[in-house]
């Protein structure tokens, strides 16, 4: 190329030392098409130098002839290469213009592809259910999503710049250690364990840990993806205590049975020998017999356990239920002058159910408030359709109340406050409304009273509402 112009320069040059004429003198133009062509900066330059240099000895050279020998001709010769200038540069024009098109469209689409993809990205971050949060390497949050907002209970702006006490205290040197080793590029995938929302509450979450690249593959940030795994912890608890019951009911059922019939035995001859008028240790056989009868009235709470559950169900009105079962307390409430009442303001309370189960299931509750009541205590029983498919049964006393600790252990099997409690009843009506398909809820404060509802189906689900 250099070769090429810069000879044709030459070239031009000496035709004009041989052959001074003006005419000539228009040939220089042509090296500089050639190099408009190419378009090198420091050839252009370098060729504008050179003619430069070049015109002007040939000006100071040939001053005289040129003036003397333009001729006619040679204003057509400088009209043909304008033409050829302008139409060469009219080319070039659509040429260029051609090219440039092509290249903004392609740039077009590849940025419209780019903010599409940037969209989608921003679009998934904001609606995804799984709280994320990206930290800078202090850990610091830079960003967080609505999912991390609404879970961790911080809003963005609190968030971002700022360290939260996103975890437990006990758990802080184990998250140290591990934002340690994220930020040397290692990743820990579906960590369970417990983080901490703004009010305190503490909840059980499955953690995501990854390092975030540069270019270079350099860790810059790290981001965190949790989930509420509360839901399946808690899952994973009742399915546990349901076995729990499960195997304590089939212990009871080998165990009661067991011990029932030797029990007959004893029994009669307590009771024979408590009939006999002569009998020197009659003191000592009452006391046997009373006795008796409380491990009898255990076992009948075992046995309850032990039945394979929900067999016969049958049509019944739970008003009518409740209220026989107040009778059976009817004597206890006279003389302790507790009121009770029975309440329906269900248009509707049939259910299908086991009448023993049920029978039972309120025998415990009722036994429980009237326990809990001073003499002239009150009781009130309410039934009440949520809807078409389950009534609200709500026991409410104003007993003594259940402390925090009474709440918590209240459907342990064996729990009991009382001096002559079994500590079964309440665990026992809970695996009667289970195998029912309801649910029981308690609202109690101490000395004010308590409040169980019972929740139960009017046509059972076959399986218990945890299973
Ligand atoms: P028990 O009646 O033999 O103690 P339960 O399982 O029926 O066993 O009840 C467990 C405990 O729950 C009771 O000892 C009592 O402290 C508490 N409780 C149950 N119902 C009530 C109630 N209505 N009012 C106050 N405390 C109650
Ligand atoms: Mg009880």
């Amino acid at each position: 190329m250099w070769i090429m112009i810069i000879g044709s320069n030459l070239a031009v040059f000496h035709l004009n030392v041989t052959a001074p004429l003006f005419v000539h003198t228009l040939f220089f133009i042509v090296p500089f098409i050639l190099s408009g062509i190419y378009n090198i900066p420091r050839l252009n330059i370098t060729l504008l130098c050179l003619t430069l240099v070049e015109s002007t000895y040939l000006y100071l050279s040939y001053k005289e002839t040129y003036f003397s020998t333009i001729q006619i001709y040679d204003l057509y010769a400088v009209f043909i290469l304008f033409a050829y200038i302008v139409s060469i540069s009219f080319v070039k024009a659509l040429i260029t213009r051609a090219t440039w098109n092509g290249i903004t469209k392609e740039r077009d689409t590849m940025e419209n592809r780019y903010t599409s993809k940037q969209n989608f990205l921003r679009l998934f971050i904001e609606h995804t259910n799984d709280a994320i949060a990206i930290f800078d390497l202090d850990d610091s949050i830079m960003e967080v999503n609505p999912a991390f907002e609404k879970m961790y209970g911080w809003s963005r702006e609190e968030c971002i710049g700022n360290k939260l006490p996103l975890y437990p205290e006990y758990r802080r040197e184990d998250v140290r250690r591990r934002s340690r080793m994220v930020r040397k590029g290692e990743s820990f995938q579906m960590l369970e364990v417990k983080d901490v929302k703004r009010d305190g509450t503490v909840m059980d979450v499955q953690l995501t840990l990854n390092p975030i690249f540069n270019e270079k593959g350099d860790v810059i940030a790290t981001s965190l993806i949790a989930r509420d795994i509360s839901f399946k912890v808690e899952k994973e608890r009742l399915t546990l205590e349901a076995e729990k019951l499960k195997v304590a009911g089939e212990m009871a059922a080998g165990v009661a049975h067991e011990i029932r019939n030797p029990m007959t035995v004893i029994s009669s001859f307590v009771q024979m020998m408590n009939a006999e008028r002569h009998n020197p240790y009659r003191e000592y056989t009452a006391v046997v017999e009373t006795e008796l009868k409380r491990i009898d009235e255990i076992l009948s709470e075992y046995l309850v356990l032990a039945k394979p559950s929900a067999t016969i169900k049958s049509d019944l009105n739970l008003h009518k239920l409740i209220s026989d079962v107040m009778i059976l307390f009817g004597p206890e409430m006279n003389n302790r002058k507790i009121t009770a009442t029975v309440d329906s303001v269900a248009a509707c309370a049939e259910v299908v159910a086991e009448e023993k189960m049920m029978k039972q299931l309120f025998i415990n509750l009722l036994k429980n408030s009237i326990e809990a009541v001073e003499n002239a205590g009150i009781i009130q029983v309410k039934i009440e359709n949520q809807n078409d498919h389950f009534i609200d049964i709500t026991i409410t006393d104003n007993g003594v109340g259940m402390s925090e600790e009474v709440l918590n252990k209240v459907f342990e099997p064996f729990y009991t406050t009382k001096e002559a409690g079994t500590g079964l009843g309440m665990m026992i009506s809970q695996k009667i409304i289970n195998d029912h398909g309801g649910k029981i809820h308690i609202e109690s404060e101490m000395d004010v009273g308590t409040s169980i509802k019972v929740t139960l189906p009017v046509v059972p689900t076959n399986s218990p509402v945890y299973a």
